[in-house]
């Protein structure tokens, strides 16, 4: 980790700059990998993230280490895994809730947009509709999902869906398009230009993934 990043994650690690505060036992400021490589980016911490203080644990974090390694990548030594929100959001009694949008652009612009800019992603990953929502509000993740989108004039978002969704649909088809997705990612992450080589990233691993899915897919179906 870098002086500078290592600095912000101090000042996030002790934020109160909204509400949000209230709800957490202690922030979820994210897990780095390395500079220039791929930043997956969630929603918020949900009850096992807010207990742990990381990103997706629990059946979500599982299947989504289980997708990076199908594709020969590890948390924290290849790719960064951040959400918008740094706080847990809760309900009145306790339970896990949705961020409203000003929630989400608070503190995803407080502060995932500068540990965006000092890790340099060659590649973001959003999971789900809510990550999304934060770089292209009027975005939809099933129009969207599997595509190499621009946010602003420089940066490209990838679209997936939130791995919570996977496991919630359990189908086979669901599960053959998310592994085509993470195949997208990695050809995407090797590739020296990300919008010249998208379309043929898509046609490859359309072939590609069919055949490393069987593995995943008995994991968790
Ligand atoms: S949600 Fe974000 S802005 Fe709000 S207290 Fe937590 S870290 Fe700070």
């Amino acid at each position: 980790m870098t002086r500078e990043l290592e600095s912000l994650t101090k000042k996030i690690l002790v934020c109160e700059e909204c509400h949000l505060k209230l709800g957490r036992t202690q922030v979820v400021p994210g897990i780095y990998g390395p500079q220039k490589s791929i930043c997956i980016v969630g929603e918020a911490p949900g009850y096992y993230e807010d207990q742990q203080g990381f990103p997706f644990v629990g059946k979500s974090g599982e299947l989504l280490d289980n997708m990076l390694k199908g594709i020969g990548l590890t948390r924290e030594k290849n790719v960064s895994i951040l959400n918008v929100i740094k706080c847990r959001p809760t309900t009145e009694n306790g339970q896990n809730r949705t961020p409203t949008d000003s929630e989400l652009r608070f503190c995803g612009e407080r502060w995932l947009e500068m540990q965006l800019s000092l890790l340099s992603p060659k590649l973001i990953v959003t999971l789900g509709g809510i990550a999304l929502k934060f770089f292209i509000p009027s975005g939809k993740v099933t129009q969207l999902a599997g595509q190499l989108v621009k946010f602003d004039e420089l940066n490209h978002i990838f679209v997936t869906y939130h791995p919570a969704y996977i496991l919630r649909k359990k189908t086979l088809e669901m599960m053959e398009e998310y592994n085509s997705h993470f195949e997208q990612i990695l050809s995407l992450y090797q590739s020296e230009t990300l919008e010249q080589d998208f379309n043929q990233v898509t046609e490859r691993d359309e072939q590609a993934s069919k055949k490393t899915n069987q593995k995943s897919l008995k994991d968790f179906l």
